[in-house]
């Protein structure tokens, strides 16, 4: 059965993608967003909706198109099921150590309720009581619910202070989609990443000379557009968001070597972009190699779902080379396409929040700290909440080395003014009240301590029942 993406199906009928997706919602049809992907049947249905002049036609086939798009959903919703991963991301967050009562309020449901499911397991529990993780998964299994297990140490340091506040529409603005680079070692990344910044990197003052420091990040442009590559190895800084929970990236390229094809780590970066929920854009690179098999590799592809464009799939797929530089710009165009379709935005009036990406300590400089900016605008003057540490920002850098007083949504920076190191993947926030946010630090620190001596004496006693 071929498949079509939403946003396509809108170019085509000259609609717009949110238009389809109330009607695709209509017809009990569900789509996480118009990058998802619908059956030819269920897009003819749609067409063929439209293909009537007025709103009442459209109607009236959506009562008579019921029982069709009935069977459709099924199938739809049976697909969707594929991506089992992804949907992770709307479970409920379950910070352990948790009680049977504390998982109760959390779920909504009445602590008596779960000690029956609980018996029904054959676990006896009081609702002091706290639950492990495996008794949580069984849990949630048997009451139908999805849930995230986040450990204590992991919620301390992507804790936002205050609530998440909702940025009126209004005030929002396009923003420049952050890229990761993924994929198998050798395979190119760094060689992809090295020629997007020589050639692509915008010129800031004539005195910079396109010399850009490392910094972890970098912008790129494309016809005036701009790109925010990491270029931290991706991995890592990957890993260390997600076990936060926190989204470090909009749009993954997956580096293949055409002359290699799909390795164990090209699997890891594709598992790491589903869980993730983000787009991701192939670069099939090196096929300037003379035993380059490009069309292998898109068969491979396919075995992990990622269905090439050129073979009825949704998956964009672009040959390059990255040492000889071919092609490199339709990877940037196809980077802009694709983070359009997404309309990322932000709020560049908000007080800053972001993530580090990178941190460490410089003997003249003291802590210094990569933060993306990932909403609101960072200034110098203000008081950052990072992690286990804050400081008020005594300077900012970017990746020309050039002071800067202002880093908006979507830039990398380098802060100095921070009282320590923090860790990459730490949430970063700016906070009014510099007091606030050095007991916030303090508390987390003193906790994390806590979380070690724990640790510890767990440790020591499992020596001493050793020695027994
Ligand atoms: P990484 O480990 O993914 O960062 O891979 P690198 O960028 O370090 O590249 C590994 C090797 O492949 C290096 O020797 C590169 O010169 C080479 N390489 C990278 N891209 C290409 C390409 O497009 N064609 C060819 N022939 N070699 C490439
Ligand atoms: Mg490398």
């Amino acid at each position: 059965m071929g498949k079509i993406r939403i946003y396509n199906l809108a170019k085509e009928l000259d609609k717009d993608s949110k238009e389809l997706l109330d009607i695709l919602d209509d017809l009990g049809i569900e789509v996480s967003s118009h990058m998802s992907t619908i059956t030819d049947e269920t897009a003819e249905l749609v067409k063929a909706m439209y293909k009537e002049d007025d709103e009442t036609a459209v109607e009236e086939i959506t009562e008579t198109e019921t029982e069709t798009a009935e069977e459709i959903k099924e199938t739809e919703n049976a697909e969707e099921s594929d991506t089992e991963e992804v949907e992770v991301l709307d479970a409920v967050e379950i910070e352990t150590p948790i009680t049977v009562k504390e998982f109760a309020e959390k779920i909504d449901k009445q602590a008596n309720n779960i000690i029956v499911e609980l018996m029904n397991l054959g676990v006896m529990a009081n609702v002091n009581q706290n639950l492990d993780e495996e008794t949580l998964e069984l849990l949630a299994d048997e009451l139908g619910i999805k849930i995230k297990l986040m450990s204590e140490e992991e919620e301390i340091k992507s804790m936002r202070i205050g609530p998440e506040i909702e940025d009126k529409a209004e005030d929002l603005e396009a923003r420049p989609p952050i890229v990761t680079v993924m994929g198998h070692v050798d395979h190119g990344k760094t060689t992809l990443l090295d020629v997007i910044r020589k050639s692509r990197v915008a010129v800031a003052g004539s005195e910079a000379g396109g010399i850009t420091q490392h910094i972890g990040a970098y912008q790129a442009e494309i016809d005036d557009k701009k790109i925010t590559f990491i270029d931290t190895p991706g991995h890592e800084a990957f890993t260390a968001m997600r076990a936060r929970g926190a989204q470090l990236t909009d749009i993954a390229i997956l580096v293949v070597a055409a002359d290699d094809g799909i390795m164990p780590q090209t699997e890891e970066a594709i598992n790491h972009a589903k869980a993730a929920g983000i787009p991701i854009i192939v670069a099939i690179n090196k096929i300037d190699k003379v035993n380059a098999q490009p069309e292998r590799v898109k068969q491979e592809l396919t075995e992990y779902g990622l269905v090439p464009e050129d073979w009825g799939g949704n998956t964009i797929c672009v040959n390059v080379s990255a040492l000889q530089e071919t092609n490199i710009d339709e990877l940037l165009e196809m980077i802009i396409l694709v983070s359009e379709m997404e309309e990322l935005k932000a709020n560049p009036k908000r007080l800053a929040e972001g993530v580090v990406i990178e941190a460490e300590l410089d003997k003249g400089r003291g802590p210094v700290a990569t933060v993306l900016v990932k909403n609101g605008t960072l200034q110098v003057g203000e008081t950052l909440l990072a992690g286990l540490t804050c400081g008020r920002v005594r300077a900012m850098f970017d990746e020309f080395g050039e002071n800067i007083e202002k880093a908006g949504p979507s830039t990398a920076v380098e802060v100095l003014g921070l009282n320590d190191v923090p860790n990459a993947g730490d949430f970063v926030q700016v906070l009014e009240d510099e007091k606030k946010a050095k007991n916030v630090a303090a508390e987390r620190q003193a906790e994390k301590r806590q979380q070690e001596i724990k640790q510890d004496a767990k440790v020591s006693l499992e020596d001493l029942y050793k020695q027994i």
